[in-house]
């Protein structure tokens, strides 16, 4: 009679790249797989293999080996080979939201295809989980969760310490997205490698079991016990047949079973008690004492997080808006181009890539694909801006020496700014004539141009505010559909122009022409105060920024009249950690640029925008002491080291761009950094004194409100946090907001209450399990950082100001065009949206068919109403998921428009199916 049974689970966690470059891990991922088939081939009692929850080290593998497609599809569809549901195995909080969903709609697709997917939401390695997870996974119709992290019971390396709401008796709990959706969850309380190496000889075999079922009984809920068969990149366990063998002959109390999450996960639902605890939201180990969080990835080779989000905003918030806008009239969405360019980037999500904290070859790489993917993203924005430029009707402009441009933007949220955008006064084609001696004439002919002879119109035909810049000849090249590349000199002019309200899925048109034909237009010119206030100042309708002699600024918001002050001043760090964790030595003092004298002056000043620079020659240490490679050598642990930065310093020269527009509540603030020191940290600081207990944070389909005062149990004396778009405090009455732009990491300091974002994190090695030196890890070099800086009223959701940092990263896309007739108006909204408190996410057409789909989610935690009208003729509009399954349908109301309520943290996709279908 047994009385309990042991699951186990073969499986090898696959990080496709981490100590070893991708390809030398796939090199063991083909050894992997070709025994695996041989073993399912020779034994029949090797019933599965858990293939980690991600597709893609199929495609890896089937690369190599493609004839093995056809055998690899029977194990799946045999149940006995279990891939997916995710496409990788991501960081979830270092990619964008839409990142997190096309992972799981990707890899769930790719599954389907090669025989079918585990029903199981797989976090094994997360550095953490998201707390809109049971939501995301829940729409995709999977109701179990499964983690390493964050929870307490936890054994391994980080144990939560004390009894609290992110406690569970059981290794398995409920686990509750803020939408209040609930799934079941089963944390890996000994590790996912509870059950590797399963020993064959019996005396091995029962020392072994004795010590592997007390600690699964420790915290399981019930007599079904998992063990997983399998670590860190574990090779087969061929002999697992004979090992389980010698398991049920020793201890015949125990039906030991060579099992599979699926049938676990039944046994599980069955044999469970009737309550549970409930685990609610992000799981950050906030519960511990801080020191194993591995948070700080979020600050490891800051320039890997800027390149991802330059993908994802090119790929969600520019190519895909404009090609399905561009669609609509053009009947050619380039699905398979953009599913390529997601795939391309989604390569650089796992945990070990995006995270930074591999060695200096996978990051290597990870750039190139970055760089693929936005190539990708960049050819299709491009191509459809021309299409749709090409059917607006400009013929509203008059014909002579007009040079019509359409402005588009796909933010998804109306948006006003002051752009710059370059553009071509007069194309000559190379003829006959050498290049050369062409471009000398050019340039001769147009030593007279004066760009006070030309205004911008709109395209009511008034006058806007705009700024012309001459930059020169500049060459240039058609490539037509029908004939050879076409090469041409370009005589091009910057346009710096004020732009406003532009609706979020739309244009509006723009010409720049000689003022001289449209002598009444001047009349329409407003008379704009000037930017610059005093020496070292700026001022609009909205702020007043004065600059002191270091580098430091103070903010007056002249709307609520809150001051702020000590602003902008950089702090600086030794960090004797690794990619994975901070480690100030000890008894160290920040060194700041307080009271460090810079040189500043306006770089920039026109009616619609201020620039100062500000320039700091800064001494600082140039690395840690010689002690610190030993310690790192001989693997003393990063908590005990010893190691001092040297006294001796090295110049970092800082040049910072505080930059102010006409309309704008809002800083921007660029950071140069040549970074000519190692093993440090450097931060740009925001005193902001507002009081509050909490800031609100961009975290995956969620603005999470997190306490500044870290949890009683935490020792980690520095309490760094992850963020997407931007962290914001607020007193209730007046708020600050930091946008950023692939800048990670924030902490509060109780100073104050001063933001610290982490601009660049410098460390000499990898970290974990070993010694790996990662020299590129130290950023060394030329960086460029973005923040801005956005002052409003009442907090980041109530005031809006969460739409304007969601935008700070999308780049405006400009088309210019003839004057020519057209289908499409001279302004236009393909979608129009509203709803309160709703952020937008994707706006795409359908994986599997022509459907528009629209996805925002509710920011707030009450209630909205989500109404939708299309400007085209919709044959259906219905609720839809994260995996683009039909939900309900909406009515149409009497308007045209089409409304749905979005419950508090939703995550809404509406698909929209135009009567025109694709070509
Ligand atoms: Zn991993």
């Amino acid at each position: 009679m047994t009385t309990k049974t042991a699951h186990i689970v073969a499986h090898s966690h696959w990080d496709r790249e981490w100590y070893l470059s991708f390809e030398k891990h796939r090199m063991l991922l083909v050894k992997l797989m070709e025994d695996l088939i041989e073993t399912f081939e020779k034994d029949p009692e090797f019933k599965s293999f858990h293939l980690d929850g991600q597709f893609i080290v199929l495609e890896d593998y089937l690369e190599i080996m493609p004839h093995r497609a056809n055998q690899v599809r029977k194990l799946i569809e045999q149940g006995k080979l279990i891939v997916g549901p995710w496409y990788i195995l991501q960081d979830e909080f270092l990619v964008s939201s839409e990142a997190n969903a096309r992972n799981l709609l990707i890899g769930i697709q790719a599954s389907e295809q090669m025989g079918g997917y585990a029903k199981i939401g797989y976090f094994p390695d997360s550095f953490g989980n998201m707390g809109q997870a049971p939501q995301l996974i829940s729409q995709a119709g999977i109701e179990v969760a499964v983690y390493g992290r964050g929870v307490k019971p936890v054994g391994f390396n980080n144990e939560i310490q004390s009894g609290n709401e992110h406690t569970s008796k059981y290794s398995e709990m409920y686990w509750e997205s803020p939408d209040g959706t609930r799934v079941l969850a089963i944390l890996f309380a000994n590790w996912y490698n509870n059950g590797m190496e399963i020993p064959v000889e019996s005396e091995k075999a029962k020392a072994y079991w004795a010590e592997k079922l007390a600690a699964a009984e420790e915290f399981a809920s019930s007599s079904e016990l998992l063990f997983m068969n399998g670590c860190d990149h574990q090779p087969l366990q061929k002999d697992l047949t004979q090992a389980l063998k010698t398991a049920s002959k020793i201890m015949p109390d125990v039906a030991f079973r060579h099992s599979s999450f699926p049938e676990y996960i039944q046994a599980l639902q069955k044999a469970k008690p009737q309550s549970l605890d409930v685990i609610r939201g992000e799981l950050r180990s906030q519960w511990t004492d801080g020191w194993i969080t591995l948070v700080n990835t979020a600050s490891a080779r800051v320039y890997i997080k800027q390149q991802n989000v330059k993908s994802q905003t090119l790929l969600e918030k520019v190519a895909e808006p404009l090609a399905v806008m561009a669609s609509l009239s053009t009947g050619i969405y380039p699905r398979h181009e953009l599913l390529y360019a997601w795939k391309t980037l989604l390569k650089n999500h796992p945990h070990d890539s995006i995270c930074g904290c591999s060695v200096d070859e996978v990051h290597r790489e990870m750039m190139t694909r970055f760089a693929k993917s936005q190539e990708v993203a960049e050819a299709i924005s491009v191509q459809s801006a021309r299409t749709i430029a090409e059917s607006v009707d400009t013929s509203g402009f008059d014909a002579d020496c007009t040079l019509p441009f359409v402005v588009f933007n796909t933010s998804g949220h109306r948006r006003s700014n002051v752009i710059t955008t370059r553009m071509d006064v007069e194309r000559r084609y190379f003829d006959h004539q050498p290049p050369h001696e062409k471009y000398q004439e050019f340039k001769r002919e147009y030593e007279a141009f004066d760009p006070n002879d030309w205004i911008a119109l709109n395209a009511e035909g008034k006058q806007v505010e705009a700024v012309i810049t001459p930059v020169g000849p500049t060459f240039g090249y058609d490539l037509p559909d029908n004939r050879f590349r076409q090469p041409y000199w370009a005589y091009q002019v910057d346009v710096e122009l004020h732009v406003q309200n532009i609706p979020g899925f739309g244009y509006h048109t723009y010409a720049l022409v000689p003022q001289s034909a449209f002598s009444d237009a001047a009349a329409n010119e407003s008379i704009t105060p000037e930017l610059v206030a005093g020496e070292q100042g700026m001022e609009n309708d909205y702020l007043r920024i004065k600059i002191a002699g270091d580098g430091s600024f103070t903010m007056l918001d002249k709307v609520n009249g809150r001051n702020y002050t000590g602003l902008g001043i950089y702090e600086d760090t030794g960090d004797i950690g690794n990619e994975y964790m901070y480690r100030q030595p000890d008894q160290e003092a920040p060194l700041t640029t307080q009271g460090l004298p810079a040189q500043i002056k306006l770089v920039h000043h026109t009616p619609l925008k201020a620039v100062y620079e500000i320039v700091h020659h800064w001494k600082l240490p140039t690395s840690a002491d010689e002690l610190l490679d030993e310690e790192i050598r001989s693997m003393v642990p990063f908590r005990n080291r010893k190691s001092r930065r040297l006294d001796e310093t090295r110049e970092v020269s800082i040049r910072t761009e505080l930059s102010l527009e006409k309309m704008g509540r809002s800083v921007g603030i660029k950071s140069y950094i040549n970074n000519t020191v190692q093993d440090h940290r450097i931060r740009m600081l925001f005193q902001t004194g507002l009081e509050a207990s909490h800031v609100t944070v961009d975290s995956i389909y969620e603005l999470a409100k997190r306490p500044i005062q870290p949890e009683a149990e935490w020792r980690n004396p520095s309490n760094a946090q992850h963020q997407n778009a931007f962290v914001s405090i607020s007193n209730g009455r007046e708020g600050l907001t930091i946008a950023n732009k692939g800048l990670n990491e924030y902490e509060v300091l109780a100073s104050q209450n001063t933001i610290a974002v982490t601009l660049l994190r410098g460390v000499r090695e990898l970290g974990d399990w070993g010694v790996f030196a990662t020299p590129e890890a130290q950023c060394l070099g030329q960086h460029i950082l973005e923040m801005e800086l956005i002052s409003h009223d009442f907090d980041v959701i109530e005031s809006d100001a969460y739409v304007q940092a969601y935008q700070f990263p999308i780049p405006w896309t400009v088309q210019q065009t003839g004057v020519h007739g057209g289908t499409l108006p001279a302004v236009h909204e393909f979608l129009q949206w509203e709803g309160d408190h709703l952020a937008f996410s994707a706006l795409k057409r359908g994986e599997e068919n022509d459907d528009m789909l629209f996805r925002v989610f509710n920011v707030s935690s009450e209630t909205t109403s989500l109404k939708v009208t299309p400007s085209f003729e919709a044959k259906e509009v219905y609720e839809s998921t994260i995996v683009e399954e039909q939900g309900e349908a909406i009515k149409a109301a009497d308007d045209g428009s089409y409304v749905v309520n979005v419950g508090p943290a939703k995550i809404q996709t509406i698909g929209i199916q135009p009567t025109t279908s694709l070509v």
